[in-house]
């Protein structure tokens, strides 16, 4: 026997949704597929069931759209998130289009400078080298690109690893630091010399340059072979100060673009290095370091942003010049940062002001700081594969980033997530007859749709904690909810506390409640002090319900507050959280 309510009810509810998915009319045929499953026995009585069908359709499709819509966020509001998820999910699977010209694994890199901790900016070329690693198989290889003694801090190579591993979840297949390569370079510095790619300059930075922009040589670049490599040695022996000689590798100096005729390939720097103290007084630059690791690393593609394209024609030539083995390149359009400061520079400057309390200040857009307010390595990567990888150049605010960002970090928090109450400010209710309760304790679902992860207790007493937002905004007389509890009546407010007399258990749509308020309660045993850090630095303080133990690192949703992530107890004993996002 088909219960008619119930029946009318589920047809209603998928003629809505029917309706709204195709242009406002629903068509009773396409609802078999979804109505027959859940109500089998229909097939006895086809021809009666099928025109209630066709009833409760027409009256669907009479509804104007916004009708239908607002009918059908009543019944079923999840219908609206579930389309906007598919939307995305179709966008998703586009991920990254195969890369041009290329066939078998992938030997790919990731190349930071260990002068500050990883930002936002570096996680194109992370991403994208490692997500193709992963489609291709092969290796992802991350090289320290550590050649500039006098910008780099040892604790950042620790922490850059510790980064790159979070955003790839241990997928670090060999580690290479360029400063323990010097005698490699040195051995192809001499070669270029030999063959008479290189020389060794000792102009004046502006006299070089002025040669170099009118396409002339400086009087060291035609010296012989022989001359050079004297000079060369001198280099090993103290015979230059620091800023005083350059090599420089020998390009086309009738070439239009300035870039493209010499260039330096290695200077003197005596400046004591993190790794190599003080053992080396020459050191390579980037084009040529890059040129003979990546050759020689077998790195068969690199994928980065178009602002590097100038520096790969550079290292093929000096490729070409040592006979080396060349690599292919993808060069994406660079997404541009309308207003956020990126930049290890600024950031490192402000640490050092004291405008930050450090690296992972929940202010500064670095991964370690992310991580720390509780985003998901996922999230980041979901992001940048969903739109895909293309030559155009892209900008975007802070804001429509975070959202990008959020809505990703979102499908994964909601799932992880475990639900409690956070009250900001406390203020106090009474209930006048909380005896007419008629449970003991009240039992709230950690997580609404998996209930097997079991419940949070509140014993049932006469008084609890709300927030002070949802205490100015409730006026005498007003009825009112305390969520996952029972429904009141406001029957006094002074200046500090509510007195709330119980009407019923139920949520129920009729009470027509003003606010449904999350509370926490007065004993101390079922209370935990609690700060919240939000994104600006500022301290929330307040009060949590019983927290099931969180472990550091844990993901809570603080009901109508947002995500949060717990990062430690602090020595009054407040549990700490950053906030995520909404
Ligand atoms: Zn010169």
């Amino acid at each position: 026997m088909i219960i008619e309510k119930e029946f009318e009810d589920f047809v209603f509810k998928i003629a809505l949704e029917n309706a709204l998915t195709y242009g406002g009319k629903a068509n009773p045929k396409a609802l078999l597929g979804k109505i027959i499953p859940k109500f089998p026995e229909m097939k006895n009585d086809m021809k009666h069931n099928m025109q209630i069908i066709e009833n409760i359709v027409e009256q669907v499709n009479n509804m104007t759209a916004e009708e239908q819509k607002i009918k059908l966020l009543d019944i079923n509001p999840k219908f609206f998130e579930e389309k906007a998820n598919k939307k995305e999910d179709n966008k998703k699977k586009q991920g990254l289009s195969e890369l041009p010209e290329h066939k078998g694994e992938f030997i790919g890199r990731f190349s930071p400078a260990p002068s500050g901790f990883l930002h936002i900016g570096h996680l194109f070329n992370l991403v994208y080298n490692y997500e193709y690693k992963k489609m291709y198989g092969g290796k992802f290889i991350i090289r320290f690109e550590d050649t500039n003694p006098e910008k780099i801090a040892k604790e950042n190579y620790e922490k850059i690893l510790e980064d790159i591993n979070w955003i790839t979840k241990n997928g670090i297949d060999e580690v290479y630091y360029q400063s323990d390569r010097l005698d490699i370079y040195y051995k192809y510095l001499r070669q270029l010399i030999e063959m008479n790619y290189a020389y060794v300059c000792t102009c004046k930075n502006e006299v070089y340059k002025a040669f170099n922009d009118s396409s002339q040589s400086c009087p060291h670049r035609n010296l012989s072979p022989q001359e050079q490599l004297e000079k060369y040695e001198k280099f090993f022996n103290n015979g230059y100060k620091d800023g005083e000689a350059v090599i420089r590798f020998k390009g086309d100096l009738e070439n239009k673009n300035p870039a493209l005729r010499d260039f330096g390939i290695a200077r003197q720097n005596s400046n004591e290095h993190a790794r190599a103290k003080k053992k080396y007084t020459l050191w390579p630059m980037y084009n040529f370091a890059v040129s003979v690791d990546d050759s020689l690393m077998e790195i068969n593609y690199i994928v980065r942003g178009k602002d590097a394209e100038i520096g790969a024609i550079r290292q093929d030539m000096v490729k070409d010049a040592l006979g080396l083995k060349k690599c292919k390149y993808y060069h994406f359009g660079r997404m541009k940062f309308e207003d956020l400061e990126l930049g290890k520079t600024p950031i490192k400057e402000k640490i050092e002001a004291g405008v930050y309390t450090g690296w992972d200040d929940p202010r500064v857009p670095t991964l370690i700081s992310f991580k720390k307010r509780g985003y998901k390595a996922q999230a980041f990567i979901d992001m940048l594969t969903s739109k895909g990888i293309s030559k155009r150049d892209s900008r975007i605010t802070e804001e429509e980033y975070y959202k990008s960002l959020n809505y990703f970090n979102k499908q994964i928090l909601e799932e992880e997530a475990s639900r409690f109450f956070f009250v900001h400010n406390p203020k106090i209710v009474k209930i006048t007859n909380i005896n007419k309760y008629p449970e003991k304790e009240i039992l709230m679902p950690i997580h609404p749709d998996f209930k097997e992860r079991g419940n949070r207790k509140y014993s049932v007493i006469d008084k609890y904690l709300i927030d002070s937002i949802d205490f100015d905004n409730v006026e005498k007389d007003d009825l009112i909810r305390l969520m996952h509890f029972a429904n009141f009546k406001v029957v006094d407010k002074n200046k500090d506390s509510l007195t709330l007399e119980y009407i019923s258990k139920e949520f129920s749509r009729d009470l027509k409640l003003k606010r449904n308020i999350h509370f926490c309660p007065t004993i101390p045993e079922e209370q935990k002090p609690a700060v919240i850090i939000m994104q600006n630095n500022q301290k929330l303080i307040g009060v949590t319900g019983p927290l099931m133990k969180p472990k550091v690192g844990d993901a809570i949703q603080f009901e109508r507050f947002g995500f949060v992530r717990f990062d430690h107890t602090d020595k009054t004993g407040k549990r700490v959280f950053y906030f995520t996002h909404r």
